[in-house]
């Protein structure tokens, strides 16, 4: 390709639109513009970087034995209404009427479509091991589209679903998907870390998430360097000690605390109730039900374990005057001593915990020496509570670390949630209908792009790997008149390059050296030649890797060099 016959515009200054580097350079270096919020063209560079993506994605999809289809972008909402999800997924889904009326879904995912095609088309356990897969633009109603692709309206994802017979075989498809993923973002230049993960809307039984390590991240990953054990914050767990006491003591006891309302202020004098020694009381409207939750007063609920804990497509903290109506008193009063009508949920932490300080449920009032188990009714256990910093390690006991991070694919396995809410049934071995185990599997291949750029750039611009970069190599000539020896060299060079299979793209503009120079650098091509007149009178040509030292090389073996810096890399 010549530079002058494509469309590269790229732009001296940082667009103010643009907040995160990965952005401001997919603007800069002319790869996309945006249309509207959340959605963005991709002109002819940033298109061929986004093919090259998919690419390898393809290869390893059908590598791992996946089966490349097409399903349509447009959903008839009945199926979503059969799996549960027309409500639990609303604020994502993109609704649509046509002329007469009847609505339709721009699809976010598509296993409902996807469980429809397989009840129709598998009935027998010897048709199965199965996992399709397509690349496909999904749409998602975001209200605050950001980042540019990292959080946009429309946006193109890879996604697979696997059908087993048997849990052993569904864990072997898990397995296949997960090492498939990892060689996927390798292969992209990507250092990812694979954590494991809630599965939320999803309904699932197991995922793990791929994390791109960035400041600018929108998840956090907790992770031990000590074992290597990682997970997402929503999921995390740690090592840490029970109650203090388990022995019940005095006899239970309420007390005067008039205006305290905060774990930190009954803490303080005349109180003095460490917040470990505390009992935090939430309430929480499950669908429509109200439940109490308890978690010790120096830690904080982790919303998303509750979620997974009480399976419920919605939740939300009450209001105040429903906790009222079901309690009778306020926030900052409460407690489950004694309550026997609402559903109880602690945290594991709070076992057996005795000496312990709690809301009175009258408004200006607590108990002490609160033991549970004796005082407090608990229903049901779990771990509810959200990871600290420093907290040690659930596996080896060295303290936890938190790091921000970009999300870029994402396995789940299912279970069998789908094809039970949309009949696709097989028969197995012994005649009996089973419904199929299914895994779904997605990559943010626009969103694994950016993610590229994030991670690798510099203050010129982005570096790309080999892998995935608009072209391998850019050709440089200082002067372009076309009988100049520099030209007759650079097409010579062009051509020889192009004829190996080579990307290549020409510098035939009359621009300064300076503007040429910046322009290869803010694109990121891995590979440079610089011919000028002056080193060319040497017989040489100036080789440079994009992130490297500029090497003079005799100009008959540019080629060569270039050839065997191509084969030396890792992406
Ligand atoms: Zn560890």
């Amino acid at each position: 390709m010549r530079w002058s016959q494509t469309l590269i515009p790229t732009l001296k200054e940082t667009p103010a639109e643009a907040e995160i580097v990965s952005h401001k350079l997919l603007l800069r270096a002319g790869l996309i513009r945006k249309l509207a919020g959340g959605l963005y063209t991709f002109l002819p560079l940033g298109l061929r970087a986004l093919r090259k993506v998919e690419q390898i994605v393809r290869e390893e999809m059908n590598r791992a034995g996946a089966l490349e289809l097409l399903m349509p972008a447009l959903q008839p909402p009945d199926i979503w209404q059969q799996s549960g999800r027309y409500e639990s997924a609303r604020d994502v889904l993109f609704k649509v009427r046509d002329r007469a009326k009847k609505e339709w879904l721009l699809g976010p995912t598509h296993e409902e479509v996807i469980t429809t095609l397989v009840a129709g088309e598998i009935n027998s356990y010897r048709q199965m091991p199965k996992n399709f897969y397509q690349i496909q633009t999904k749409f998602r109603d975001e209200i605050r589209p950001r980042f540019g692709l990292m959080r946009a309206k429309e946006f193109i994802m890879k996604d697979a679903y696997s059908f087993d017979a048997t849990d052993e075989a569904a864990q072997a498809s898990y397995r296949k998907m997960y090492d498939a993923y990892a060689r996927i973002f390798q292969r992209c230049g990507l250092k990812t870390i694979a954590v494991e993960a809630d599965t939320g809307v999803m309904g699932g039984k197991f995922s793990h998430e791929f994390m791109v390590p960035a400041e600018t991240g929108e998840n956090e990953v907790v992770f031990c360097d000590g074992c290597g054990y990682a997970a997402n914050v929503e999921k995390a767990q740690s090592k840490v000690q029970g109650p203090k006491s388990t022995v019940p003591g005095l006899p239970i006891e309420k007390f005067a605390t008039p205006g305290v309302v905060t774990i930190e202020a009954l803490s303080k004098a005349p109180y003095n109730v460490a917040a470990d020694c505390q009992i935090k009381t939430l309430v929480y409207m499950a669908e429509s039900k109200i439940v109490l939750i308890l978690v010790r007063g120096d830690d904080q609920l982790n919303e998303a374990k509750l979620v997974s804990t009480l399976g419920t497509a919605t939740l939300r903290p009450a209001e105040p005057e429903e906790i009222f109506a079901a309690l009778g008193a306020h926030p900052g009063s409460l407690g489950a001593v004694g309550v026997t009508k609402l559903p109880v949920y602690a945290d594991e932490r709070l076992r057996d915990a005795a000496d312990m300080t709690t809301g009175a449920n009258t408004d200006g009032f607590h108990f002490r020496n609160v033991a549970i188990g004796w005082d407090i009714q608990v229903a049901h256990w779990a771990d509810l509570r959200l990871v600290q910093v420093g907290e040690p390690c659930p596996k080896c006991g060295q303290p936890l670390k938190v790091q921000r991070a970009i999300e870029v694919g994402h396995v789940f396995k299912l279970g069998t949630k789908y094809s039970k809410a949309l009949n696709a049934l097989f028969l197995d071995e012994t005649g009996k209908q089973q419904p199929a185990i299914m895994g779904c599997y997605g990559i943010g291949v626009t969103r694994t792009l950016q993610a590229v750029i994030e991670q690798s750039h510099d203050d010129n611009g982005i570096i790309w790997p080999i892998s995935v970069a608009p072209y391998t190599v850019c050709i440089t000539p200082l002067s372009v008149a076309p009988e100049s020896a520099v030209m007759q060299r650079a097409e010579q060079i062009y051509a020889d390059l192009t004829a190996r299979g080579i990307d290549v793209i020409l510098d035939d503009r009359a621009d300064r050296p300076g503007v040429k120079f910046k322009d290869s650098e803010l694109v990121g091509f891995p590979i440079r030649i610089g011919i000028g007149e002056r080193s060319l009178a040497k017989g040489e040509v100036e080789v440079k890797p994009r992130g490297g030292a500029l090497m003079p090389v005799k100009a008959e073996e540019a080629v060569d060099k270039v050839l065997a810096l191509i084969a030396a890399s890792v992406v």
